[in-house]
């Protein structure tokens, strides 16, 4: 798979010039491919926020460079409206930002931005409000009636309509309960792998990263710690905890169970990995 996006050495400052200046990135390469599903992780303040900004021209490159499709995006800083177009990035909270009357106009103000009227609007519109969960009773609605998870969708479904070639979302189920979390996930996978685009997905949640990603970055104090597959990641749990980043649970469990002697290979993270380990361990007589 190509390159969908390459960071080289990207480097952002804030307040330049004064005495709070401070590079909340510095220095970040890496690569997404094309159709993967990446997670960001990190500490509050180790610079997830400002990362992305960059990756649809949000915020601009104190130095270093962002290429999607291997061109530079400030290449011509005219063109950046069509980079917005192409990432999507839905903000931490969306839901502030909804502010037409209708949830039909609140998820049809992108396409139409884009030039999209007439049926394939409306195509887009509907396919992308089911998409995401919601009811067509619901698309005549004020936006302002709905529950906190139901604006969350529809503000996801704002900037999935726009059928972004990249989607980021910046923690999309903060403050969501467990229920509500793992029903916006699920659609967040569909949409994954029903239009097989690239997504991005920022949390701080490791089980969460664990359950749904193909590759994890790992992001502490402005810098990246770590870069790999879940299961080479959290083969290094051991250092996770000791930069103070959580773990899932199934790798705290996997843990805790070597400790007491018994020979878990450290890459295990999903319950069922766990439950095979124990099974050969019960076959070698290693459990009681
Ligand atoms: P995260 O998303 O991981 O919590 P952020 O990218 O929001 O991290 O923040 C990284 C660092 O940059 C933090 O120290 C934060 O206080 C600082 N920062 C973020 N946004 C701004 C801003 N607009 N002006 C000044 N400093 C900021
Ligand atoms: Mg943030």
């Amino acid at each position: 798979m190509k390159d969908i996006l390459q960071i080289e050495n990207l480097t952002h400052t804030y307040g330049a010039g004064t005495p709070f200046r401070r590079n909340a990135v510095e220095n970040l390469s890496f690569t997404v491919k094309q159709g993967e599903f990446l997670g960001i992780i990190g500490h509050t303040g180790s610079g997830k926020s400002t990362l992305i900004q960059h990756l649809n021209g949000l915020l601009k490159p104190t130095s270093g460079r962002v290429l999607l499709d291997g061109k530079d995006i400030w290449a011509e800083p005219k063109k950046i409206r069509d980079v917005r177009f192409r990432v999507g990035l839905v903000f931490q909270y969306p839901e502030y930002q909804l502010f037409e009357e209708t949830v039909y106009k609140d998820i049809a103000f992108g396409p139409i931005n884009m030039g999209k009227t007439g049926d394939e609007l409306d195509r887009c519109v509907r396919e992308t409000a089911k998409l995401v969960g919601l009811k067509s009773e619901t698309l005549e609605k004020s936006p302002f009636e709905l529950s906190g998870g139901q604006k969350r969708r529809v503000a996801l479904a704002g900037v999935m309509a726009m059928e972004p070639e990249v989607l980021i979302l910046d923690e999309p189920t903060a403050g969501l309960d467990p229920a509500g979390r793992e029903n916006l996930m699920a659609n967040i996978r569909d949409f994954h792998r029903n239009r097989g685009n690239t997504v991005i997905l920022v949390s701080h949640s490791m089980d969460e990263v664990a359950r749904n990603v193909d590759r994890i970055l790992v992001l502490k104090s402005s810098h990246i710690l770590m870069e790999g597959t879940p299961r080479q990641v959290f083969a290094r749990a051991e250092e996770l905890i000791s930069a103070g980043l959580d773990v899932p649970e199934v790798t705290r469990v996997a843990m805790a169970l070597r400790q007491r002697g018994l020979p878990i290979d450290p890459a295990v993270y999903t319950v069922e990995e766990l439950r095979e380990e124990l099974v050969k361990l019960e076959k070698g007589g290693a459990v009681c």
